[in-house]
């Protein structure tokens, strides 16, 4: 399916030196580029209206379906600036893919994988002065929401797609921080035949509680459990886990009820091309308490998009606390991530073809 996209730039641009101020210190997700991509749906109409335009709030009307039944999904990818000036974006089409399954499931319309990589690579384009150098990103949000204006429980007939782009910097100032966690025990994130394995917004609403818990325990994220036998290590609420034990293999936690992410993906191939054993498979907390304290477990790591990589120094739970790798970051989760930053910022090769230059 082909959309073209009528490109509207804003007529009231940042000023260069404004945008320069901005993007000496962006920090996460409060500093947004000049324009955005918008895409529509109706039923009658199917997918159109396809623009990019200045940036600006939505009509939306008070009883539009996702203000009460929350139809909502997104994604997140970057785009990065290469030594030589041009533009990588990593695995547009694993986000696009992801999203498709994310309508899926959510009973929303779903937007052909050429048009949501179009959106994303049209707002990268006008908005490519935004793109920090260095090791800032520019950090792409695409998402759909459901607009008819009816307060029936059912899937909307109506949807808007939009990209939106915010400048972000480093994410660890100084290098990674190895991150504490605090088993939630309370609460847990997904269930069988629920949606974990999709990124709605209301999954991350359910996950707030236990991350307040989390940083009311000291700890900078939350880790959940399997919703069943409440043993199973699932994910943290935006990062998905990694295991690295001392034979030199690796483990994570299996898909089904946890995000697809796209780092965890290109971990496991980074980590096989290197000749590791990589198994997806449950371990439990246990199991993890056990393995931490017979030298077994060698290094534990977080993954996701906003991160990369970090480290995982602590697991603090109503148990006690754990240490891995005592508290350091170690070797393995190092590696992986400046193998997997090279190839985004173009400073490596890239076997799996994960890089397009926009
Ligand atoms: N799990 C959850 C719950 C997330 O929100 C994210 C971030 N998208 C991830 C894992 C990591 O996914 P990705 O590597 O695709 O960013």
């Amino acid at each position: 399916m082909t959309l073209t996209f009528d490109i509207k730039p804003t007529t009231s641009p940042t000023s260069d030196q404004e945008r320069a101020a901005k993007l000496a210190n962006p920090g996460f997700g409060r500093v947004f580029t000049d324009h955005m991509a918008v895409v529509q749906y109706s039923q009658d109409k199917g997918w159109h209206s396809a623009r990019v335009e200045s940036r600006a709030n939505f009509p939306l009307d008070p009883a539009a379906a996702v203000l009460h039944y929350a139809q909502e999904i997104f994604e997140g990818l970057k785009a990065y600036k290469r030594d030589d000036g041009g533009v990588n974006l990593f695995r547009p089409d694993a986000n696009a893919k992801r999203f498709w399954n994310s309508a899926e499931r959510m009973a929303m319309a779903q937007l052909p994988e050429s048009v949501f990589i179009e959106a994303v690579e049209q707002l990268v384009r006008i908005d490519r002065a935004w793109i920090p150098g260095g090791e800032g990103s520019l950090y792409l949000r695409p998402f759909m929401i459901a607009n008819e204006v009816f307060l029936g429980v059912k899937p909307s007939a109506e949807y808007i797609f939009a990209v939106i782009a915010s400048p972000v910097g480093s994410y660890f100032k100084g290098g990674p921080a190895p991150v504490s966690i605090w088993v939630s025990e309370n609460y847990t994130r997904a269930a069988v035949g629920g949606t974990g394995g999709v990124k709605c917004g209301g999954n991350y609403a359910a996950s707030l509680k236990a991350q307040a818990e989390a940083i009311a325990q000291g700890c900078d994220q939350v880790v959940f459990l399997d919703a069943i036998e409440r043993r199973y290590v699932e994910e943290l609420g935006g990062m998905n886990v990694f295991f690295v034990f001392a034979d030199g293999s690796l483990s994570t936690p299996p898909l089904g009820t946890i995000l697809p992410g796209i780092t965890r993906d290109s971990i496991i191939k980074l980590a096989r091309d290197a000749g590791r054993e990589v198994r997806e498979e449950a371990y439990s907390i246990d199991q993890w308490r056990a393995d931490a304290a017979s030298g077994k477990l060698r290094e534990a790591f977080a993954c996701g998009t906003a991160a990369v990589i970090s480290p995982i120094g602590k697991v603090r739970s109503t148990s006690g606390d754990v240490l891995i790798n005592g508290g350091d970051a170690g070797p393995v989760a190092m590696g992986l991530r400046k193998q997997l930053v090279d190839i985004q910022y173009g400073r490596s090769p890239d076997p799996h073809n994960w890089i397009r230059d926009v």
